[in-house]
């Protein structure tokens, strides 16, 4: 039977882990840790996502700083709030919501960020840390959606060891970074994009699919082999009707969800899959920097977690 990972329920546990390990700080250095937001112009899925992201760290127990910046702000005043925010030693983590407008370069701007407050895990140096991998793994920021991803798949299969993983996809937020990830897990990974020849025939022989491709519903299941295990990390909005006929639009995937489910053994369902993930492992992200400011150890390892009774005897009960 098909296992439906529900990434709903388990980005609530890690919200629940992120909000104890945020009390816990505040109990014994009484630090409490404090992401930034930086939100520069109108777009409103920017702005519901920044939204959504402050009401979840309230919850946790994460104070916010927020930015609102005009649409036309120049290069160098972003650089000036973000160096500002390096020098604050009360901002554990600096997040800039991306994309940003055209005459800003994002590139300039994500490597500004102090990397120690790099949350989001873009800057060159924690991408070169993934990609090392082993020790410098430990001190990185992973990407936020690679890493909830990873997750999810490692809560459904725990050794990945020797699987063929096909990532479907190589942006710098999602398909390269988790093509690391799983790498480092000793996967055999291929990467396809929208250039590779006979993509089908590639992703026929995966055990697992990541699919980071931002097409709806691409993926069949004549592309896929029996009992694979499928994260849809797309989120595409398609029309649809309404239940009284009129017109709407619905989220899907990059995975035809009800032409793959039977041939899965596990799945990721959008909404409630990958998506949730995304804010929560920001979150854990910034708890993370939080105690590395503090001069404590990470307080979940950096994928797999070292259990928690350990930490706090390692960290807290002394
Ligand atoms: P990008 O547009 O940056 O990258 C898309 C990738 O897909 C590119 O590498 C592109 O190839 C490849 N691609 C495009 N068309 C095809 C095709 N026909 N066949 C094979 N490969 C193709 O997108 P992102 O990585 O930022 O996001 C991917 C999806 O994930 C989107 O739906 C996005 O909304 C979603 N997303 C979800 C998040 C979440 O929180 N769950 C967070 C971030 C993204 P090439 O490089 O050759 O152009």
């Amino acid at each position: 039977m098909t296992k439906i990972i529900d990434g709903k329920e388990f980005a609530q546990k890690i919200r629940n882990q992120v909000k104890e390990d945020s009390d816990n700080l505040f109990k014994n250095k009484q630090v409490q840790p404090c992401l930034a937001v930086v939100l520069v112009g109108e777009n409103p899925a920017s702005k519901v996502y920044v939204g959504a992201k402050t009401k979840m760290a309230a919850e946790c127990n994460i104070k916010t700083k927020d930015f609102k910046m005009e649409d036309t702000t120049d290069q160098a005043t972003l650089l000036k709030v973000i160096e500002e925010l390096n020098n604050d030693s009360g901002v554990h983590g600096i997040l800039v919501q991306l994309p940003l407008p055209k005459q800003i370069d994002e590139r300039a701007v994500i490597d500004a960020i102090d990397v120690k407050k790099d949350v989001d895990g873009f800057h060159a140096i924690n991408a070169g840390r993934l990609s090392i991998g082993g020790e410098m793994l430990k001190q990185a920021f992973i990407p936020c959606t690679p890493l909830g991803s990873l997750l999810l798949l490692k809560d459904t299969v725990p050794n990945l060891s020797g699987m063929n993983a096909v990532v479907i996809g190589r942006s710098n937020i999602v398909g390269k970074p988790m093509s690391q990830l799983l790498i480092e897990e000793s996967c055999t990974v291929t990467i396809v994009h929208s250039r590779t020849k006979d993509i089908e025939a590639i992703c026929s022989k995966a055990d697992i699919i990541v699919a980071a491709v931002g097409r709806p519903e691409m993926i069949k299941s004549n592309w896929i082999k029996d009992d694979a295990v499928i994260i849809d990390v797309g989120i595409n909005r398609i029309p649809s009707k309404k239940p009284d006929g009129s017109e709407g639009t619905k989220l899907v995937g990059d995975v035809d969800y009800n032409d793959v489910f039977e041939k899965s053994s596990a799945i990721t369902p959008v909404p409630g899959g990958v998506g949730p993930m995304t804010i929560a492992c920001l979150l854990r992200n910034t708890v993370t920097s939080a105690y590395r400011h503090a001069g404590l150890g990470d307080p979940r390892g950096t994928v797999d977690s070292e259990s928690h009774d350990q930490y706090k005897d390692k960290y807290i009960n002394h």
